[in-house]
């Protein structure tokens, strides 16, 4: 997608430093942290939202990368892994992207 910014992380055009990285996957750090560990988990292909998911191995991959990288972190008393789906659910970047929040107490319900 030509208008997509994570595409343009994904090319190489925003001077982004991946955290993590392999076929599927980039991570990198969240522009606007909102906690001390803040990481996007990001498919390399852009798919639009968990609504367009058709292999769903690529979620748990997901999942055990942001596992690894709270490991990797200490995260240990805990931390979250969140995706935003759509307007309402506070999506702003539409490509897949999971969220790894830690390092503070977080609150709940989120907002
Ligand atoms: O879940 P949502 O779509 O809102 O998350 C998008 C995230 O991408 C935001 O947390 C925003 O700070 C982050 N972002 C980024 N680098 C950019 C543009 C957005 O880390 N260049």
């Amino acid at each position: 997608m030509d208008d997509c910014i994570f595409c343009k992380i994904r090319d190489g055009e925003m001077d982004t430093e991946f955290i993590y990285e392999d076929d599927q996957l980039m991570v990198f750090a969240d522009i606007n942290a909102q906690a001390p560990v803040h990481l996007l988990v990001v498919p390399k292909e852009h798919i639009p939202s968990i609504l367009d998911v058709e292999d769903y191995n690529l979620v748990g991959r997901v999942h055990q990368v942001a596992v690894e990288l709270a490991e990797e972190r200490e995260l240990e008393d805990g931390f979250r892994i969140v995706n935003n789906c759509g307007p309402e659910g506070g999506q702003t970047v539409n490509h897949l992207h999971f969220h790894l929040l830690g390092g503070r107490q977080l609150q709940w319900p989120p907002g």
